[in-house]
């Protein structure tokens, strides 16, 4: 039995090392207990510091080591993908670098797998403790919005860490879609899933790679993603301003019978202007949200372009 970890690492030399003597302790106590073998996937996510080379040497000391190096930062979502299609194993486990996943907890999720016929077993977070307060509404607001919109339920505080049999993963990687939102094609694919939760960790050394922004732009992707709400949604606003103009239509013909046409209303004509054309706006910008996503898929290009893996390295160092 092989187990593959799959570990996306974007500017990670503090923590790789930290990580890895943790994960081999943890693979030394399956080997013993479960007789299972694990193999590590480093995914280097075009890091510009010395990541990669930490791979190199891991790859070069320990045989289960492997890795794979893309041409740039292509993002944790293109790097999952990757460590995915290259897994050799029966079960894979994806975590972090920085040790907020604990490679700890794997034995016990493997059990789950193996005796209780889970076929993948998830981790989300107990609470959110230590996080902005800001950060927590939006986050909350998000998944509440996320799963009225979406028929594709997301549990809220999911974590990306999880263990996944064989027929998870194949059933993952045959969705190769360009714009990959984990959290959703996890719950999307199906399968009996066992949750985990357990307290936030800080990570063990470097810095977060989201701020803000990038999460927000993130959850609008999600959204997008998974459900075309906002455009029935659209649809409906248009609806709703028909029917405000037709009502503001006759109440108008009959002030006009009733007590003449001044032709006064100049400012509010103006008002009404503008708040109509804002929200064609808006919802011109939500069809063209759409529109830029289906562009982005029907270009098909890769998720990611590899530059180096550990074969590389050892066809390399035959040659020399
Ligand atoms: N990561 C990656 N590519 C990126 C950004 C992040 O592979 O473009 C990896 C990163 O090295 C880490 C994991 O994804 O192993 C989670 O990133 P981070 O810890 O910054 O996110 P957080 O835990 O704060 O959500
Ligand atoms: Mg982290």
């Amino acid at each position: 039995m092989l187990i593959s970890l799959i570990v996306p690492c974007y500017n990670e030399e503090e923590a790789l090392p930290l990580f890895y003597k943790e994960a081999t302790g943890v693979a030394h106590t399956l080997a013993e207990t479960r007789q299972a073998q694990v193999e590590f996937i480093f995914v280097d996510d075009g890091s510009r510091d010395k990541t990669l080379e930490i791979c190199r040497k891991l790859a070069r000391e320990d045989q289960r080591v492997r890795y794979i190096s893309f041409s740039r930062n292509f993002g944790k979502e293109a790097g999952i993908y990757a460590g995915l299609k290259a897994a050799k194993g029966d079960y894979v486990a994806m975590l972090d670098a920085d040790l907020q996943d604990p490679p700890a907890l794997i034995p016990e999720m493997l059990r789950s797998l193996l005796e209780e016929g889970y076929d993948c077993a998830a981790t989300r977070r107990a609470t959110r403790a230590g996080e902005p307060p800001i950060r927590s509404f939006f986050a909350r607001m998000f998944y509440r919005i996320i799963n009225k919109m979406s028929d594709t339920q997301i549990v809220d505080g999911a974590r990306d860490f999880r263990l996944m049999n064989r027929k998870m993963v194949d059933a993952i990687l045959e969705l190769g879609e360009y714009n990959r939102f984990s959290k959703g094609i996890f719950s999307w694919v199906g399968f009996k899933t066992k949750w985990y939760s357990y307290d936030n960790v800080e990570r063990v050394a470097g810095k977060t790679k989201w701020n803000f922004w990038g999460l927000l732009l993130y959850s609008i992707e999600g959204i997008i993603g998974f459900s075309t709400a906002p455009l029935a949604l659209a649809a409906i606003a248009g609806i709703l301003f028909c029917l405000l103009a037709f009502i503001g239509m006759i109440f108008i013909i009959f002030r006009a019978l009733l007590f003449g046409d001044p032709t006064a209303g100049w400012p509010s004509l103006v008002c009404i202007i503008l708040m109509v054309s804002g929200v064609q706006m808006f919802c011109l910008g939500i069809v063209g949200e759409y529109l830029a996503k289906t562009y982005l898929e029907v270009k098909r290009r890769p998720l990611y372009l590899v530059n180096e893996t550990e074969e590389n390295l050892s066809r390399k160092e035959e040659a020399d």
